[in-house]
């Protein structure tokens, strides 16, 4: 049994001491790690358990703490703090629950805190649902943590913009069905003038690409962000 008593710490109220014991409930009886001689090292089957594990995460109203309302979320604004309940418990059960549920958090935040509402309405209620697996795409082969040199530009292109460059260590890459990818405008140098654009399809369709050049032809802008 793992250690709860952070649980009484004071910036932790009885909502979330609730959650904290539906979580672990629910986890003790739906979550196991996957056996290391059930293709726990093939990607196939790390994909397929990945998919299994968003559908079982909203099948249990878990993704719901990921989205706000009213795009398939419970609150109108995410709770951090249930967040780190959520995974510190999936975490003890099994790192790809845990991965696969912040990544449906992580993948969507950018457009849960600067998305328009068209935006919100088109992708949020899918991650809620289970049915659209998320991605962030930030890390560059020469710009990790130093994002601000980060290279991937976000081209105009009539109403949408096109972004070239390479992305890596981009977890659900393969599988998402969205991408928040972090690129420059050109507008300003450094840490300016980067956006947040959401490239919506498959893998295989940003994938196309040669290596080391990603293009997707169907990435939203949204100023706002980043600035
Ligand atoms: C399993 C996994 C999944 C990931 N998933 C994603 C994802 O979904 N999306 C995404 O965008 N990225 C993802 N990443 C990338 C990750 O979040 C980091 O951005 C990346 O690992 C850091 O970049 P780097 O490896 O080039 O290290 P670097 O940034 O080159 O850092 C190398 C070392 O230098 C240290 N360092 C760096 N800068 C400084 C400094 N100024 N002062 C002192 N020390 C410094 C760092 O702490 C580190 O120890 C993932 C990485 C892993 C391992």
């Amino acid at each position: 049994m793992a250690d709860t008593s952070h649980l009484d710490w004071p910036f932790l109220d009885d909502a979330h001491r609730d959650l904290a014991g539906r979580i672990a409930a629910w986890a003790e009886a739906e979550i196991a790690p996957i056996p290391d001689d059930e293709g726990a090292h093939d990607d196939a089957a790390l994909d397929a358990a990945c998919r299994a594990l968003v559908a079982k995460l909203a099948d249990g109203g878990w993704l719901g703490y990921c989205v706000p309302a009213p795009h398939g979320g419970h609150f109108e604004r995410i709770d951090v703090r249930n967040l780190c309940l959520i995974r510190e418990t999936l975490a003890y059960h099994s790192a790809l629950a845990d991965f696969s549920f912040i990544m449906q958090g992580l993948g969507s935040g950018p457009i849960s805190l600067f998305g328009s509402d068209e935006q919100k309405a088109a992708f949020l209620p899918g991650v809620a649902a289970g049915e659209r697996i998320a991605a962030f795409a930030l890390s560059e082969p020469d710009s990790g943590s130093d994002v601000a040199a980060m290279k991937t530009e976000a081209v105009a292109d009539g109403d949408d913009y096109v972004l070239n460059g390479a992305k890596t260590l981009i977890s659900n890459a393969g599988i998402a069905d969205q991408y928040t990818v972090i690129a420059r405008t050109g507008e300003a140098p450094g840490g300016r003038g980067l956006v947040g654009a959401t490239a919506s399809g498959r893998s295989a369709e940003v994938g196309e690409a040669r290596p080391g050049r990603s293009r997707s032809r169907r990435a939203r802008y949204r100023r706002s962000s980043h600035r």
